[in-house]
């Protein structure tokens, strides 16, 4: 059997405030193989963010255990970097190269010329070198996106975090930034954790998708989109009619 690189299992999730106690997922178990595109799926407020906040290192788990390369998590790392949907997780005042090249050296991973150099390369990937020196409001939703992305990959984590990196964006855009993605992925094989509650792009997107059913979710199935049947649209129903019979 080969060894999982992130190894969810039996993990419940709370948040405790004056008042009362949420209960965010519970017992849910998964594991992610290097190189997988591994996306979770379920609606809005089912422990999406959450379950990736605990892989992240920022929630403990009240049930349950990660490990990631066999290690339990002890809080965040820069083995894990995170993308968010909001297009304000960049810094304004730095320039694209520099709120990319800012994780390097702020982690001590790399410093000065070698910080700015793998920089460059990752915003040469994501296709905004024009824009290396452009401030962040300057740039769309996508371009900032992309920034983003570049950032989290410049520090070459162990695995890529990705909370809706592209809810936010048009219909089209989004559609774009997919394909980047998948572009990027054949690239360089990372291994992606990603976050949606659209069902059509977790199909794009993933090679294994964890269906998670409402709050508190809770594993409803698991599918391996590339030896499910090619046919989207039946793989779409399927996996519509799984989350919300
Ligand atoms: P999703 O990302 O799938 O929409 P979340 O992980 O954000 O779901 O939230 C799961 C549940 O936990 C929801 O009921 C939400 O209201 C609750 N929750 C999320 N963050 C907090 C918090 N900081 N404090 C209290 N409850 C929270
Ligand atoms: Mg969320």
């Amino acid at each position: 059997m080969i060894e999982p690189l992130l190894d969810v299992r039996q993990v419940t999730l709370q948040y405790k405030t004056t008042e009362r106690v949420v209960t965010a997922t519970h017992r849910v178990s998964f594991s992610v193989l290097k190189s997988d595109r591994f996306v979770l799926l379920g609606p809005s407020g089912c422990g999406k963010s959450s379950l990736l906040k605990a892989v992240g290192g920022y929630l403990d788990p009240i049930e349950g255990e990660i490990r990631l390369g066999g290690r339990p998590i002890h809080g965040p790392g820069p083995d894990r970097m995170m993308v968010f949907q909001e297009f304000d997780q960049l810094l304004p005042w730095k320039t694209v190269s520099d709120n990319v090249a800012f994780a390097l050296q702020a982690s001590g991973k790399l410093r000065g010329k070698a910080a700015a150099e793998r920089a460059r390369h990752y915003i040469d990937k994501v296709g905004l070198s024009r824009f290396a020196d452009s401030y962040p409001h300057t740039l769309s939703g996508g371009m900032k996106q992309r920034v983003a992305i570049a950032r989290g990959m410049a520090m070459e984590p162990e695995i890529l975090l990705m909370d809706e990196p592209f809810a936010a964006l048009d219909a089209l855009t989004r559609r774009t930034m997919q394909d980047e993605l998948l572009r990027l992925w054949d690239d360089t094989k990372f291994t992606v954790l990603f976050v949606t509650h659209s069902i059509n792009e977790a199909i794009r997107i993933g090679t294994r998708i964890l269906l998670l059913s409402p709050h508190p979710g809770q594993v409803r199935a698991e599918m391996n989109s590339t030896t499910e049947p090619v046919e989207q649209t039946g793989l779409e129903t399927r996996i519509h009619d799984l989350l919300f019979a």
